[in-house]
């Protein structure tokens, strides 16, 4: 028998999201989440937890749901994955555990990630956010560079293991990605500063404006009592297109462009200190997730027109579905198989226009995707007065540079054990985008996770 179709996620009309920050999807009810719920088969042999970095055990949550002890259902969300809220938010749930949830063989698989998300943010909405069972202190200390995703998965674990844990963080908020460039209208900040302080509340503590490598270096952090050192500090280093006229007035990279619109919440200003130069004509360049939220928030700052310039064809794009569709109800013009030549300025130093040149597909490329070829004599310029570079990043050398024995690809990225995350100096291990390049939030959780474990064993054999 086919199983009944699944639930949709309410959503804020994009004609009246466009004007604002607030979530565009607002979440199930209580009757959705049970309607939901009662789809899944519950397996014997369930596929959907192989397919979670961190293994939340899915049938078993989702069985509690349908039974009405959603606070239940949070717990056990909560016995392997300290950030639910952002996980049922964030998490590119259609290519892991959706993908292989064996209803989406013959239709639609259950919505484990929109369940997810109902069920922590019941738990946190009715005031039911608790401390689970921890172990007695040990006496070891821990360092854990970056309170991303990966170093607050990896400091929560260690602490319910007894160790003492401190993260020490660069910016001025914890979060990473989370908080400074993931935007709010997809991940409400207020969701995540309450996920930190459930990590918090394990014990863990965040000393915040101290960069690793600058301030203290890992070295002096081992002389201090550290037993082990932890480094999540992610890929923040953003990439340019070396063309002429990146360095006019009016070209961001979207690191600096989601980091003041978001952190620094620069659509609030001048209530918030900080500003934002948006013109009304905004040109985003690239194809994922990051250009897909650079595009849509230069909607809500008030272009009237935002474009995504892309070379490939929209198959081609690495932006989740979901957030493409997103954006193009939202009125976002795309200009596909176009290539950025040159950015054009006025004489006052600002941005004027865009020159593209046309291109077209030719035959895969190691990546597998279709090369983008240059149409001789096609360039053209358009008109804007904005241009967000979102290209890519890679990991900030600021720590390998000054640490010894701690050695890292070419292209920067640690070298670090995929099973246990050891670097190549003892007692220093890393996981998440440092390891990885940008990858995405549930990667880096899986990551920190094993680190952890492997620090365990690493302390104890000690
Ligand atoms: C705009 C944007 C949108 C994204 N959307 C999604 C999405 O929808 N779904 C998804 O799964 N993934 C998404 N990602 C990717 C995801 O956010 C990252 O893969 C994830 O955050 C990586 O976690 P991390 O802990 O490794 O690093 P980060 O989140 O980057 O955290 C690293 C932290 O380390 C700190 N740090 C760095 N160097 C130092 C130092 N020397 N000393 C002290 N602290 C330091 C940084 O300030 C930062 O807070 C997105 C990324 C971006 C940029």
């Amino acid at each position: 028998m086919a199983s009944p179709s699944r639930t949709a996620m309410p959503h804020q009309d994009p004609r009246a999201r466009v004007g604002n920050f607030n979530e565009v999807a607002t979440g199930y009810t209580g009757e959705m989440a049970r309607r939901e719920a009662s789809r899944c088969i519950q397996c014997k042999k369930p596929f959907c937890i192989a397919g979670c970095p961190v293994n939340v055990d899915i049938p078993g949550f989702i069985r509690m749901v349908k039974d009405g002890d959603v606070a239940g259902a949070a717990r056990k969300i909560k016995d392997t994955n300290s950030l639910p809220a952002v996980c049922g938010r964030v998490c590119p749930q259609e290519e892991q555990c959706e993908k292989i949830c064996i209803l989406a063989r013959r239709g639609e698989s259950v919505a484990i990630g929109r369940l997810e998300r109902y069920c922590a943010d019941y738990e946190r909405d009715n005031g039911l956010v608790g401390v689970p069972q921890m172990a007695l202190p040990n006496g070891h200390k821990v360092a854990v560079v970056g309170a991303g995703p990966a170093g607050l998965t990896c400091a929560g674990d260690l602490a319910k293991m007894g160790y003492a844990v401190t993260i020490f963080e660069a910016l001025h908020a914890p979060g990473g990605v989370l908080i400074y460039g993931i935007p709010e209208f997809r991940l409400p900040k207020a969701i995540v500063r309450q996920e930190v302080d459930y990590v918090k509340s394990l014990g863990v503590e965040i000393a915040l404006d101290v960069i690793i490598g600058r301030t203290i270096t890992v070295d002096e952090m081992f002389e201090q009592g550290c037993k082990a050192v932890f480094l999540g500090t992610g890929a923040g280093l953003p990439k340019f297109m070396d063309i002429p006229g990146e360095n006019l007035n009016g070209v961001y990279s979207a690191n600096e462009w989601l980091t003041r619109t978001n952190l620094m919440k620069a659509y609030m200003f001048p209530e918030y200190d900080t500003p934002i130069v948006c013109g009304k004509r905004v040109a985003v360049v690239g194809g994922g997730n990051v250009a897909m939220d650079s595009v849509r928030c230069a909607l809500r700052l008030g272009a009237d027109a935002s474009h995504i310039i892309y070379r490939r064809s929209e198959v081609e794009m690495p932006a989740r579905l979901e957030e493409i569709e997103n954006a193009k109800e939202e009125g976002v013009i795309f200009d596909l198989l176009t290539n950025p030549v040159k950015v054009h300025g006025n004489d006052k130093g600002w941005v004027s226009g865009i020159e593209c040149t046309r291109m077209e597909l030719g035959e895969p490329d190691e990546s597998g995707r279709r090369r983008p070829v240059e149409v001789k004599g096609s360039n053209f310029v358009m008109e804007v007065d904005t241009v967000v570079m979102a290209l890519g990043t890679s990991p900030n050398p600021v720590i390998s540079q000054v640490t010894p024995g701690l050695k890292t690809h070419r292209w920067g990225g640690l070298i670090a054990d995929e099973t246990t995350g050891l670097t190549t100096r003892e007692g220093v291990y890393a996981g998440g985008d440092a390891v990885t390049g940008s990858a995405t939030v549930i990667l880096a959780m899986g990551a920190g996770k094993r680190a952890a474990e492997a620090i365990d064993a690493y302390i104890r054999s000690r």
